[in-house]
């Protein structure tokens, strides 16, 4: 399960990081250390979620960095100030050296999260990882029942995730949950979290799903109608004030109908950065994707080179490099332009102002496209159609399915 829907809200920076001058153009900018590092360890996964935002081209086991690589990121990233490391893919069950990386992260005193789908975990790969020091475990879901998860996983996968669960609250490691949520499963949103309650998570993330990947390549079939996420939006309220205390519930809120975009990462290279399966370092988990930018390799750089010099890390910091109407907007230090990565994949220049945001002149893109897709639901309904948008029914296979990458 990879982290992508689920990292590009807001993360606060607990830690007392220092300040280092930025070499970049934009010199008035002041250059925190990261706080979190994504470590993407394989793109190898055993689902095939049409909302993965994994790139189109899955990188190939042959070309993963090796354990030692790995070990050397780790060494790198505590001494650059990273505080939390996510191991996550794919699916990094898949990667035998796990545990491995698991205690070294430890050792250096970062806080370690797991994201997995839980298929191909054990009993005894549960207990090796909490040997090793994993202190919290993220488990992906689906839906709240078998037959809608397993449609949406691509494999019978729902029983697995709920040993899984039992699994881990035996072995006494934090649980935690992520759903990332669209068309096809918002109507079960209350459930969801019952789901969870039940398999004893301390906290769900509920992601509305963000088009980046194959979510993009599916995003027709993934995108939802304003009436079914007023609906879901009223379930999570309901739900917060019913169990408030029990589970913690994080809304992640769905962009493509918002008024003004979200502060994408919080800033581009600020607070966070991933290393991709074959070492490329990014900004944000889809910036792969901004095909304008050169990533650098940890296999040929270090991390604080890449973090404090590298053209893609230094290309949106801070505000100098915003054109019009970011650039004389009040709400700049707040969204700081919205995502990038969005902006290249809805006009083809990063530098533009995210798209969802009403006052780009680029918004028209996303809004004919969401009133496309809400024409075609309403279209479909009037010719006696099920609308997926509103039953779950219907569109049940979609166009590009998400391929393993074995
Ligand atoms: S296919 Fe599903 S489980 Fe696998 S990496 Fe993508 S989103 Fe995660
Ligand atoms: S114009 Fe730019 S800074 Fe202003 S709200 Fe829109 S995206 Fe944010």
């Amino acid at each position: 399960m990879n982290a992508n829907q689920t990292l590009k809200t807001n993360h606060s920076v607990n830690a007392d990081h220092s300040s280092k001058s930025n070499s970049s153009s934009n010199a008035a900018h002041t250059l925190k250390a990261p706080y979190a590092l994504t470590a993407e360890l394989t793109h190898r996964c055993p689902l095939h979620c049409a909302y993965c935002s994994n790139p189109l081209e899955l990188q190939k086991r042959e070309n993963e960095l090796g354990t030692a690589d790995w070990l050397r990121v780790l060494d790198e990233a505590a001494e650059l100030g990273v505080a939390h490391v996510h191991f996550t893919g794919g699916e990094p069950l898949l990667r035998q050296d796990l545990e491995q990386l698991v205690r070294r992260a430890r050792e250096l005193g970062l806080f370690v999260n797991m994201i997995t789908s839980g298929v191909g975990l054990t009993r005894e790969r549960v207990r090796r990882l909490a040997e090793a020091g994993v202190d919290s475990m993220q488990l992906s879901v689906q839906a709240s029942d078998g037959e809608l998860s397993d449609r949406i996983a691509g494999i019978k996968s729902h029983e697995l995730k709920r040993r899984a669960a039992e699994w881990i609250k035996a072995e006494g490691i934090p649980l935690q949950a992520n759903a990332v949520l669209h068309r096809h499963n918002l109507h079960q949103v209350e459930e969801i979290i019952d789901l969870c309650v039940s398999w004893g998570a301390e906290r769900l993330e509920l992601a509305n799903v963000q088009y980046y990947g194959w979510a993009f390549a599916n995003r027709e079939y993934l995108l939802p109608s304003l009436e079914q996420l007023q609906a879901a939006e009223a379930a999570y309220m309901r739900s917060k004030a019913r169990l408030g205390g029990v589970i913690e519930l994080i809304w992640i809120v769905p962009d493509y109908y918002a008024e003004y975009p979200k502060p994408c990462m919080g800033g581009w290279a600020s607070i966070s950065f991933t290393v991709t399966p074959d070492g490329r370092a990014l900004p944000c988990t889809a910036a792969a994707g901004i095909e304008t930018l050169r990533f650098d390799s940890v296999k040929e750089r270090s991390l604080g080179w890449i973090w404090q010099e590298s053209e893609a890390f230094t290309a949106f910091r801070g505000e100098d490099w915003m054109p019009e109407p970011c650039r004389s907007c009040d709400r700049r230090h707040q969204d700081f332009g919205g995502c990038r990565c969005q902006a290249y994949l809805l006009t083809g220049d990063a530098r533009n102002a995210d798209p969802v945001c009403a006052l780009s002149p680029d918004h028209w893109r996303l809004a004919d496209f969401v009133a496309s897709r809400g024409a075609s639901a309403r279209s479909r309904a009037a010719g006696g159609e099920n609308d997926p948008a509103i039953t779950a029914e219907g569109d049940r296979d979609p166009p590009v399915a998400r391929m393993r990458g074995y």
